[in-house]
């Protein structure tokens, strides 16, 4: 396989945010996109308009914490756009507390599905990529990983995300299969708009204090982080491999 127009691509928490404009980007690159997301309806709007500009993509439901819908979703994948290659595991949540406050859930809930659901959407999708001999994999960690308050659970999954990419990298690289980590600082989502109103500061003044403390002067967009996607999905970087890329509006280490 050579070009993007004969690979199938997952994103997984495609159903809005950096979810949803990664797999529009990567349906603009030419490959076929399967959005995947708890419901599966909430995709429905990002096939229609991957479709509408003439690209092929695909809606399932599943929750990636949870082993045997994984393996079905992969499946639907393979059925109806064929053999997954490339991967994006960007499903996440927030569960932030002071460590005080932190519940059992909160931490369960945070690992379920950053962590164990990288797991199990890549090792599902591995044989498909070790088979073609082609594969890239693409995970969402965060600056959170450098240590943030109030996210105890979240910062260990993220830089837990960072320990497994490498991994993958060293173990995978034989199979042509390239294991990279894009770490976002702060982007404007839903995720951080529920952050303003859980601290209770509007959102437009919670982003103008983030941009004030970010080198380049504004906070990050979606497609900030699909077009770092799309440079570690393509051909061309191939020699790249477990890297964490911090996509951040300034250095970060
Ligand atoms: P978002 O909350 O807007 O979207 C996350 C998506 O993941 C939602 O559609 C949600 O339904 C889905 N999801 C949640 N649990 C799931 C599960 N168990 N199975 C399947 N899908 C599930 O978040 P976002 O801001 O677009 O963030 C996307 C990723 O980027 C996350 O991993 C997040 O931690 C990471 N990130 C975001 C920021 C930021 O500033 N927004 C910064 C760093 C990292």
């Amino acid at each position: 396989m050579a070009d993007n127009d004969a690979r199938v691509a997952i994103v997984t928490g495609a159903a809005r945010g950096i979810g949803a404009a990664v797999a529009r980007r990567l349906a603009a690159d030419g490959l076929a996109v399967a959005l995947l997301d708890l419901v599966e309806e909430s995709c429905a709007p990002g096939v229609a308009e991957i479709e509408a500009a003439g690209g092929r993509a695909l809606a399932v439901g599943v929750d990636v914490g949870d082993s045997a819908a994984v393996e079905a979703a992969v499946a639907r994948v393979v059925d109806g756009l064929g053999a997954p290659t490339v991967l994006v595991n960007n499903a996440g949540i927030l569960r932030d507390n002071l460590l005080f406050k932190m519940t059992d859930d909160d931490w369960d809930a945070v690992m379920t599905v950053h962590l164990r659901g990288a797991f199990l959407m890549s090792r599902a999708v591995q044989r498909h990529q070790t088979e073609a001999g082609w594969g890239r994999i693409v995970n969402l960690s965060s600056t959170s990983a450098l240590g943030n308050r109030g996210q105890a659970n979240y910062a260990a999954a993220k830089a837990g995300l960072q320990g497994f990419t490498k991994t993958l990298a060293i173990e995978l690289g034989r199979f042509g299969v390239t294991v990279n980590a894009i770490a976002p600082g702060f982007i404007a989502t839903d995720m951080t708009a529920a952050t303003a109103a859980r601290v209770g500061i509007d959102f437009e003044d919670f982003k103008k204090g983030a941009a004030a403390a970010i080198p380049v002067n504004r906070v990050g967009t979606p497609e900030d982080i699909a077009h770092t996607a799309s440079f570690l999905v393509s051909e061309g970087a191939g020699f790249v491999s477990g890297q964490v890329v911090y996509v951040a509006g300034g250095p970060k280490d």
